[in-house]
């Protein structure tokens, strides 16, 4: 009998662990799947915090991972939620060109889309536009009829029940403090006790760095994951109906996140944001939340430096508009200019784990890298949740070929 607790470990309960374990156990029957959480429950951090879009693929790189795996995962999330009724709805976007010079790159993103497969994207001049956003203002938009929105909350919980259903299981209130590669496993200690596993796969998110370069993973030395929250203003109910559908800005590309942007909720409620802003803390939502270790962290690490100095004006901008609600309802009215400040409260916000180089570049794509007894997952930004269900299964088939096809041969 094996001394280990289970065959495969997984860390971390967010959309992406959930998804792994849950293709691990649904393909091995009587494979002993575990999946260790800090938290109370899943999906508290990233996958229960992000603005809840089935992003179609338009905005990547032609050929990179986030482009092959949103297009393809939007539709299996679509169909994914409609076969076990979680809430969806394909209700698509409008991207604002807000100024001429706004245009070429917004042209860009159509040959990107196209390029990546995403179907039926249109241009639309500004009297189209007021059709599908009457309070939207642009020179020109696009269209996108693919995007949607889903109850990602719903699906973690989805995922669970599938994981457990196929035999494995998820260890809440289980911090992973220690990760030790054995010989023949992997050691971890945690706030529930030891547990070994003949294999782990790291899904820690905002940890995941830090777990990884405990495993002595040499893709990690290179990497340090920067928190950037996201914090999100509301729209008061009365203003609700300003919105049909979603409205996103031209993203600068000199920067990894989509700028603020409106997103309908499945419930009715409209979220404004979200805006970037250096988090002080790992799980840091607030400004009051503040570790000493991870700000040292952040600001020691080479690349973060190089970072602030070719970014330092914009990320003061995004530091303002996150201390001065003006500055942020400036930044909306670009979109909506009949937006009043008043018609916006305060909302919740997310802490994306961007994973940032040490000569100071964003890890754009996602990034999982391989060992011996473990993957990691060290960059998963949006579209994460959008792909879920296909990052989870080629992490199950990389861990197919390189451990058990091993196994059986040995
Ligand atoms: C503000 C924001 C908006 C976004 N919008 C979208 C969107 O609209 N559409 C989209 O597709 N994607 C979006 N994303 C991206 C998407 O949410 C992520 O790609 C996805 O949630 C990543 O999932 P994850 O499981 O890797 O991370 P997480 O959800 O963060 O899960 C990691 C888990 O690991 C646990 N953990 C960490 N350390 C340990 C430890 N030591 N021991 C045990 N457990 C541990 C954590 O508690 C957590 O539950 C957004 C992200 C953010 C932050």
């Amino acid at each position: 009998m094996s001394d280990h607790d289970a065959d495969v470990v997984v860390i971390g309960a967010g959309i992406l662990g959930l998804s792994t374990a849950m293709a691990l156990a649904q393909r091995h029957q009587g494979m002993r799947v575990l999946a260790l959480e800090q938290e109370s429950d899943v999906g508290r951090h990233q996958s229960g915090n992000n603005s809840g879009v089935i992003h179609s693929g338009l905005y990547y790189r032609p050929g990179s991972a986030k482009a092959r795996m949103a297009v393809a995962g939007a539709e299996r999330m679509y169909a994914f939620c409609e076969t076990h009724g979680i809430g969806v709805e394909r209700c698509g976007k409008v991207v604002v060109a807000t100024h001429e010079s706004e245009l070429e790159r917004m042209r860009e993103l159509h040959r990107r889309g196209d390029a990546n497969g995403v179907p039926d994207i249109r241009e639309l001049g500004p009297d189209e536009l007021r059709q599908f956003e009457p309070n939207a203002a642009g020179v020109r938009a696009l269209h996108i009829p693919s995007t949607g929105i889903a109850d990602y909350p719903a699906v973690c919980r989805k995922y669970r029940e599938l994981l457990e259903s196929a035999g494995g299981s998820v260890r809440l209130g289980s911090r992973v403090s220690a990760v030790r590669i054995e010989t023949d496993g992997v050691q971890f200690s945690t706030t529930t006790g030891t547990v070994r596993a003949r294999h782990a796969v790291n899904c820690a998110g905002l940890q995941a760095d830090r777990l990884a370069r405990q495993a002595r993973a040499s893709e990690a030395r290179d990497l340090r994951i920067v928190p950037f929250r996201g914090e999100y203003y509301d729209l008061v109910p009365s203003a609700r109906q300003m919105l049909k559908n979603l409205i996103y800005p031209v993203p600068d590309p000199a920067f990894p996140f989509l700028g603020v942007h409106f997103t309908r909720r499945l419930d009715g409620s409209v979220e404004a944001g979200p805006n970037a802003v250096l988090a002080l803390r790992r799980e840091g939502y607030r400004w009051r939340d503040i570790s000493p270790r991870d700000t040292a962290e952040s600001l020691s690490w080479p690349g973060f430096l190089r970072l602030a100095r070719d970014n330092w004006r914009t990320g003061l901008g995004e530091v303002w508009r996150s201390a001065n609600k003006q500055a942020f309802v400036r930044a909306l009215q670009r979109l909506m200019p009949a937006l009043e400040s008043a018609q916006l409260v305060r909302g919740g916000a997310g802490v994306r784990a961007q994973a940032l180089r040490r000569d100071g570049s964003l890890a754009d794509d996602f990034e999982i890298a391989r060992q011996d007894r473990m993957i990691h997952v060290l960059n998963a930004p949006s579209p994460g949740a959008t792909a879920s269900l296909l990052i989870g299964e080629e992490i199950a088939a990389t861990a197919e070929s390189a451990w058990f096809a091993r196994q059986t041969s040995t």
